[in-house]
């Protein structure tokens, strides 16, 4: 939960986890700094120099001031285990709310460690090779700002998550974008090979993807893995999703012949165990990377989450059947709020993974998904977030008439927004 102050009247509010930047809140182009790269890297610097909140505030803002159901911001509503919730309450009554090790406490590096074993057959050393973070988002920030020197390229896929082009942008760095085309989000291998070369320093993959629910294919990951040797490139690979997949399972590029030694894989409990406003992320790789990367990362946070960090150890640990009873839950969400797009009127992309399905507006007549959005709650009660705010502006136009929409809810409030969503069919 993040409390907001808002300009007039001075007041503070809590929103429920959504952040907002007040339209007051003006930041002038002329206070000069490093701001300003992230800003527009990520593309929310405004007219003036007004700082645009990021897509999920906003969309999230206009859920609360109109009252329609959020399927913007990919947060769950509805409670993670209960062994793990009961875990962080036993930990504060323990007494474990001091500092952790800078690289976490041995209790979750072991539990990280064993969860890449059990699913992946890879075994990180829990002392050497798995570092605890700030949720993926510090983890990749860390990765990136520790990586990058002025000038180097850091090639991502397109859609891309908002962190990434802020803190690509934010380090100096040049970002190339490969294109995911719908209606399955699988990049051209000659792009690929086009986009990467001797300049590009990280390939930053993110399979399960968001925005689009994709999961890459193996002989692309392949691609990557023969691409990073070429190039000298190491490869970040944002894998949040990892567990969230329906019907097939997660490879995880560092399981595939000549990889670990030059990729950093990020995750967090805040997907899998519903917590994901407890912050608890990691990084696993090699130790010389790790190090580096803990360069930056001791100071940007030091540590954070003492009391969810054992808490999250026992999420990691939990049996098989956990794992696939989140994965089935949320393929049945997935299929109902697909079944209701489609009656509705859009063409659904088949989400594969993820909180998120894409959908297609122009059967509706809507060329303009950004436009849509911001109609969508007068119009049926509901919120969602255009793809075009994951798109470069130059190949927005690829683009422009898909919706992303979270099926991370309540069965309920599934039911309710498809036949909100229903009302737009002419
Ligand atoms: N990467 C992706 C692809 C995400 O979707 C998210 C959050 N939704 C993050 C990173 C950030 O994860 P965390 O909350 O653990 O920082
Ligand atoms: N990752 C969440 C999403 O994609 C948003 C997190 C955020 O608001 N930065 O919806």
């Amino acid at each position: 939960m993040l409390w907001v102050q808002r300009p007039e009247p001075t007041r503070w509010r809590s929103y429920g986890g959504n952040e907002i930047i007040s339209p007051e809140w003006k930041l002038s182009m002329d206070l000069s700094g490093a701001w300003q790269r992230a800003a527009r890297g990520a593309m929310l610097l405004g007219e003036g120099g007004a700082l645009k909140p990021t897509i999920f505030a906003e969309m999230s803002a206009l859920a609360l001031s109109t009252g329609a159901i959020n399927l913007g911001q990919g947060f769950p509503d509805e409670d993670g285990p209960a062994e793990v919730l009961e875990a962080a309450r036993q930990a504060i009554s323990d007494g474990v709310n001091q500092y952790p090790p800078g690289i976490g406490f041995p209790v979750l590096r072991e539990a990280i460690s064993a969860h890449q074993k059990r699913f992946y057959d890879l075994a990180p050393d829990p002392d050497r090779e798995v570092v605890v973070t700030a949720g993926a988002t510090e983890a990749l920030a860390a990765t990136i700002l520790a990586l990058i020197d002025t000038g180097d390229e850091v090639v991502t896929f397109e859609p891309f998550y908002d962190s990434y082009a802020a803190m690509i942008a934010l380090s100096g760095a040049v970002h190339r974008t490969v294109a995911l085309r719908a209606p399955y989000f699988q990049p051209d291998h000659d792009d690929l090979r086009h986009a990467v070369s001797d300049r590009t320093r990280i390939i930053l993959i993110n399979s399960p993807h968001n925005p689009t629910g994709a999961m890459m294919g193996r002989e692309t990951l392949e691609l990557i893995v023969e691409l990073a040797h070429k190039h000298d490139a190491i490869i970040v690979t944002d894998e949040v999703y990892e567990h969230l997949t329906f019907g097939q399972t997660h490879v995880p590029i560092a399981t595939l012949p000549g990889a670990w030694d030059r990729t950093v894989t990020i995750s967090s409990g805040g997907k899998t165990f519903s917590t994901t406003g407890w912050k608890v992320g990691w990084m696993t790789g090699p130790s010389d990377l790790l190090q580096a990367i803990l360069a930056v990362k001791q100071f940007l946070t030091y540590v954070n989450a003492a009391p969810f960090q054992p808490a999250i150890a026992v999420g990691l640990g939990l049996p098989g059947a956990f794992f696939e009873g989140v994965a089935g839950v949320l393929q049945q969400k997935r299929d109902l709020l697909s079944a209701g797009l489609s009656l509705a009127g859009f063409t659904v992309s088949e989400s594969q993974a993820s909180y998120f399905v894409v959908a297609d507006a122009l059967p509706l007549g809507f060329a303009d998904a950004a436009e849509l959005c911001r109609h969508l709650p007068e119009l049926t009660g509901v919120v969602a977030v255009p793809i075009s705010a994951f798109v470069n502006d130059e190949n927005k136009s690829g683009y422009a008439s898909l919706v992303r929409f979270a099926f991370c809810k309540k069965v309920e409030v599934l039911e309710r927004a498809s036949a909100q969503l229903a009302g737009l069919a002419r």
